[in-house]
């Protein structure tokens, strides 16, 4: 029979009326056989994440400073959902522990995935599931690298021992046994191990959003939902800034070619989206929109550069040098763009533009900040005629200047730069474009 693996957000799990949610969803199908729950998230606005208040736990004894405000309400809380689920007592004996432990620890890790480990003990009496601590099934390396592999092989052998379990997210041990815990959200990339390991036919991944949307709902006003996309599309669409799901937790489930389904627990009815490793059917043009701000563009011009060996290894080679990552390289006739993270350029522009004088001789360097990127997703526009014309001229009307642009010759995407001030304007004229 199939396996589904589903992971609950921390607003899914945020009070006691949020695990009887949960409980009902997994109880509607016997194939969701293995949960992964986060730590309780906010039950409101300024409401504070369990996890964030273990950090802050961890910050005040390590500074040797009392904790008793920020882990009494962490107990508070824990206490507030076993009671009203009556369950029996026994947690109680481990928060006692986890108190005790923290002022020992020199790394917030241990401490912040006590969250984790808390909440899927209780997840775990309230379904009357086995629980398995993610400390004795996911590993790390020596340098706090996923050890993938050994993981895999762990953790196929001792779920194929349990027929329902819960294990919680976020983290697992290093070799000499220390908890180490992914980076924030990572909760998602614990579910897609598992699904992974047990070789799930879904990765259920349940949030508090219905879905992934088509566009930001900051910029643009109710934007339609993705109902599905591939897992090409959704690394497009996270590099430019869509988050939903951790960015390593694509890793996993692509490996096996699991597909994901991103659900509500506040909509169980609503299909939300899928994510899958490939796509026979086309819903439209473009799948999404997503981009950022804070790119500066470094243009080097140079007569007959296209002559020049080892001309764009030079110009990487400065930027090399300078430790920055470069994010696209468009370039002309006689003119090469490297575009480059503001943050990381900060501090390091002059000694870099003094470099690639240095090392290309060129006519001339200009660098241009406050450039904004926007990448058009979409696989139904490979070989679509017309698609960049409908967006240039969406930009066009709406007044946008565009700086740059960046077609990969995939078609999966088009790339374009504008300025910080044209951002939300372009973004909303290119949905209109395509989608109303
Ligand atoms: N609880 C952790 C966080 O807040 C991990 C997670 O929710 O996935 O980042």
């Amino acid at each position: 029979m199939s396996i589904v693996v589903t992971k609950f957000g921390g607003s899914s799990l945020c009070d006691a009326a949020r695990f009887q949610n949960v409980a009902s969803i997994l109880r509607a199908d016997s194939s969701r056989r293995y949960v992964i729950p986060s730590a309780p998230g906010k039950r409101f606005d300024d409401d504070d994440k369990v996890t964030d208040l273990l950090y802050r736990c961890h910050a005040l004894a390590a500074g040797g400073e009392d904790f008793d405000e920020p882990f009494g309400r962490i107990a508070e809380r824990f206490a507030g959902i076993a009671q009203a689920l009556s369950l029996p007592d026994g947690w109680q004996a481990e928060l006692d522990a986890v108190r005790q432990r923290i002022p020992m620890e020199e790394t917030p890790d241990y401490t912040a995935s006590r969250g984790e480990y808390l909440c899927g003990r209780l997840l775990a009496a309230y379904l009357g599931w086995d629980f398995i601590d993610a400390a004795d099934v996911i590993f790390f390396d020596e340098n706090g690298r996923l050890d993938a592999e050994k993981t895999n092989a762990v953790c196929a052998q001792t779920l194929a021992e349990h027929e329902f379990a819960v294990i919680p997210g976020f983290y697992g041990s290093m070799p000499d046994g220390r908890i180490h815990t992914f980076s924030r959200g990572g909760s998602d990339v614990s579910g897609a191990i598992v699904a992974r390991a047990v070789l799930a036919s879904l990765y259920e991944n349940w949030t508090d959003v219905p879905g992934f949307l088509m566009a930001d709902p900051r910029i643009v006003e109710n934007p339609r939902l993705i109902s599905s996309l591939t897992y090409r599309e959704l690394r497009e669409l996270s590099y430019m800034g869509a988050s939903v799901l951790h960015e390593d937790a694509v890793f996993p489930v692509r490996k096996a070619g699991i597909p994901v389904n991103i659900r509500s627990t506040v909509h169980p009815e609503h299909p939300g989206t899928r994510i899958v490793p490939r796509a026979d059917t086309v819903d439209a043009t473009i799948t999404g929109i997503a981009g950022h701000k804070g790119f500066s563009v470094i243009t080097v011009e140079k007569a007959m550069m296209n002559a020049e060996v080892g001309f764009g290894r030079r110009v990487l080679q400065a930027v090399e040098e300078q430790g920055i990552c470069f994010e696209h390289m468009p370039s002309g006739i006689d003119t090469l763009c490297v575009v480059l993270d503001q943050k990381q350029l900060a501090g390091r522009q002059e000694q870099l533009v003094r470099r690639i004088v240095e090392l290309t001789e060129p006519d001339s360097v200009e660098v241009h900040e406050n450039l904004a990127l926007i990448a058009t997703v979409g696989r139904g526009m490979v070989r679509q005629r017309g698609t960049s014309a409908r967006l240039f001229g969406a930009l066009m009307h709406a007044g946008v200047n565009v700086r740059m642009i960046d077609q990969g010759s995939s078609e999966l995407n088009i790339i374009v730069g504008v300025d910080t001030a044209d951002f939300e304007t372009a973004v909303r004229a290119i949905y209109r474009a395509f989608v109303e």
